[in-house]
């Protein structure tokens, strides 16, 4: 962790904090205060729960007072805060408006906390949140897991009517059962297939942000596709079509774990490319372990980008 205090002291690294109930705030401002300018912490998280108290979602108490703790003392130290949100993985709703799988594949990740993204409600829902955690005046937000968990998801009602119809209900789309491997051996289907559910995720998007006012800049997350290493596969396996995204974002933050099989060494500046290409600001977020190599490629991406844009989440680390 040594390396880690120095970089974060020398603003290389800034501080992301995902669970704050196992954090010490106050420590940490003590420690850190004066150096950082910059931190995001989570406001919505994967299980659901929000830190703050909201007119429409649950609210863990504990982490609302870690929040309030840290947004006091980040204000009178004159440090900006960006919230992180959680938003197609939500464990309470899921049960609800969870994700329907078909077809023998299983993402390398548990997908059973997924929401589809073709849910009408639970869009609404979420943007009621971001019309919410605006009043707390971030300077920015990022909205995390806006996609498909998979490429052999959705399968729900919603989907597989909206998809027959979308493809001009040829008979294989309508018969009642049809899955990932038969859209596959159709390719003008499977093709169709990714691009109307990258619609659905950019329609999602832009949703969510329906009732956000101007003014905070708003960022979402991206993963690297764990089979090409790269974006490749991003729409694929995510529907994430950065161009269609770029449209209703100011920038975009790439995950580098846990989905990346990426082996540190092949970090490279290159790998941000397509996204630099958008001409929106581009933030980089680590949660995976921090070794050695780890802080070197953290290090190298920082020198590569415009100052501070690297966030590195420091909950549990030490
Ligand atoms: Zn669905």
């Amino acid at each position: 962790m040594r390396a880690v205090d120095e970089l974060l002291k020398a603003k290389v690294l800034l501080p992301a904090i995902k669970r704050p109930a196992d954090f010490d705030i106050v420590e940490f401002f003590s420690e850190y205060g004066r150096y950082i300018a910059h931190l995001a912490i989570v406001i919505k998280n994967d299980h659901g729960e929000v830190f703050y108290e909201s007119s429409c979602a649950p609210c863990s108490m504990e982490n609302a007072r870690k929040l309030k703790t840290c947004l006091d003392l980040a204000s009178a130290l004159d440090i900006e805060y960006t919230f992180l949100v959680y938003c197609f993985s939500d464990t309470v709703l899921s049960k609800r408006f969870g994700v329907v799988r078909e077809g023998v594949e299983t993402p390398p990740f548990d997908f059973r906390k997924f929401i589809c993204p073709n849910k009408p409600e639970y869009r609404q829902y979420l943007s009621e949140i971001i019309r919410e955690i605006e009043e707390l005046r971030p300077s920015s937000i990022v909205l995390m897991d806006v996609r498909y968990p998979w490429r052999n998801f959705c399968f729900c009602k919603r989907c597989r009517s909206e998809f027959a119809e979308y493809a001009g209900s040829p008979t294989i789309l309508t018969s009642s059962h049809y899955l990932l491997e038969v859209l596959q051996q159709y390719e003008q289907y499977y093709e169709m297939w990714l691009e109307w559910r990258s619609k659905v995720v950019s329609e999602a998007l832009a949703e969510i942000l329906s009732k956000k006012k101007e003014g905070i800049p708003v960022y979402v997350e991206i993963i690297l596709d764990p089979v090409s290493e790269m974006y490749k596969g991003l729409v694929e396996f995510f529907a994430q079509d950065i161009e269609k995204m770029a449209q209703f974002v100011d920038g975009f933050m790439v995950n580098l774990f846990p989905y990346s099989g990426v082996p540190n060494e092949r970090v490279t500046i290159e790998i941000l490319e397509p996204l630099l290409a958008t001409n929106k600001d581009v933030r980089i977020f680590y949660e995976g372990k921090i070794d050695d190599r780890a802080i070197k490629v953290l290090r190298y991406i920082s020198s590569k980008l415009e100052s501070e844009r690297v966030f590195i989440n420091i909950g549990g680390q030490k």
